[in-house]
């Protein structure tokens, strides 16, 4: 018989999302014409902008096409779609080369296989509240100990980011080697300033760190003084991976693909204290262990950067930040106190009478036939917060924040 990865056994059952629809289920037996508006999940609503459905059929009929037809493409990305990577770089004033930028299926994917080319015995950082993902690959691939009642594990640093610091973590205490961060973030909702970010990149350049930074949102900044890239702060390219992706904004959560940014001068370290440039483990491990996006893929994420493109995408973040917007203001005026929303597609709230999360949830539920994400959910400092989308249609948002101004206020 073979040995499992017993690391895996240390995983928390994947509590949240399976707890949510349990406690939905048990509600509907109780009410079965209700009708649920779900805020829970971070999927969009909006189908692809049609300069993208166009490019991806003509793909389709090149592929249809003797003289056209093409199989296996380069793993790291054609180079039309990394150019135009390159090319928005260029717009905000950045130097990008194109075979710094590595094509795949998608941020989650990335922000988890980069472990594979970072030592295991690196002190890891991340925020807590935090998406799952970054803290689900560590304990996988072993870099943690098992999880405590408040469901944090041994060996992680955990960073509270809370309304008292604005949501931005302080520097650590301690020396940390990798650093997870997540601006525009995910699930506060909330933004970094290019000051603290650049006092994050000094902190990383002082202890030799790694800052594995995941834009995913970025494209739904739009405060002017807020850094869209990380490499907007100086000396960023010498200790900074960027993870972007064109779910959010261009709508391929179902279509799949996205981008890393890892810089020829991000350097890493051997046991023995030679340098070795991460960016060559990087492209070893993309190679080997896939065969690229698919081409008629490719073309559409190309075509997101054409002058349609990027204008039917605005429009789609217009929407959901409208959402946003709309939620935002329906939770104010039934007196709870929001976070977020603003530059990204979520809203935080602060739950009222210091409920906690999950009793905030199942009040929601039974009130106004809402169901939303519990923040304690994402860690133990979201306890006391709670998370709504903006990724839906209208009208469900309208009849949302009726409901909340009748129940809640
Ligand atoms: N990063 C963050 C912070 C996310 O919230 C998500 C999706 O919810 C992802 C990455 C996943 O991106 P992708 O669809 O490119 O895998």
């Amino acid at each position: 018989m073979a040995h499992i990865n017993e690391h895996y056994l240390k995983l928390q059952a994947g509590y949240l999302f399976p707890e949510i629809a349990r406690r939905v289920a048990e509600f509907g037996k109780t009410q079965p014409d209700a009708d649920i508006i779900r805020l829970g999940i971070g999927d969009v609503t909006c189908p692809l902008p049609a300069a993208i459905v166009q490019a991806m059929h003509c793909a389709v009929d090149e592929m249809g096409d003797e003289d056209n037809f093409r199989g296996y493409g380069p793993e790291q990305g054609y180079p039309f779609l990394r150019q135009a990577i390159c090319g928005a770089y260029a717009d905000r004033g950045l130097e990008m080369d194109t075979d710094e930028i590595f094509v795949s299926d998608g941020s989650k994917c990335d922000t988890g296989n980069i472990l594979d080319i970072l030592s295991d015995d690196n002190v890891v950082a991340i925020l807590d509240p935090v998406y799952p993902v970054y803290v689900d690959t560590n304990v996988m691939a072993g870099r943690t100990g098992s999880a405590d009642a408040n469901g944090r594990y041994a060996g992680l640093l955990y960073l509270p980011i809370t309304a008292e610091n604005g949501f931005v973590a302080p520097l650590p205490d301690r020396h940390v080697d990798v650093i997870y961060l997540c601006y525009p973030n995910n699930p506060t909702g909330t933004v970094v300033s290019r000051e603290r970010l650049a006092a994050w990149v000094d902190y990383a350049r002082e202890h030799q760190a790694l800052i594995l930074f995941d834009a995913a949102y970025e494209a739904y900044i739009r405060d002017d003084d807020i850094p869209h890239s990380i490499y907007e702060i100086e000396g960023a390219r010498e200790v900074a991976i960027e993870f972007r992706s064109f779910s959010k904004d261009a709508g391929f959560t179902g279509t799949r693909c996205a981008w890393t940014v890892v810089p020829r001068v991000v350097q890493g370290r051997t046991a023995d204290e030679r340098r070795v440039a991460v960016h060559d483990l990087w492209a070893r491990r993309h190679a080997t262990r896939f065969n690229g996006v698919s081409y008629v893929v490719q073309r559409g994420a190309a075509a997101a950067f054409s002058p349609e493109g990027k204008q039917q995408i605005a429009e789609r973040v217009q929407f959901y930040l409208g959402n946003a917007d709309l939620l935002r203001a329906g939770l104010q005026r039934a007196g709870i106190t929001v976070y977020g929303g603003r530059n990204a597609p979520y809203v935080w709230l602060k739950t009222p009478r210091s409920l906690s999360s999950w009793a905030f949830f199942d009040h929601l539920l039974q009130t106004c036939h809402l169901v939303g994400t519990p923040g304690s959910g994402f860690g133990a400092s979201g306890e006391g917060y709670f998370r709504l989308s903006a990724f839906n249609h209208r009208d469900r948002i309208d009849e949302a924040v009726r409901r909340m101004a009748a129940a809640l206020a």
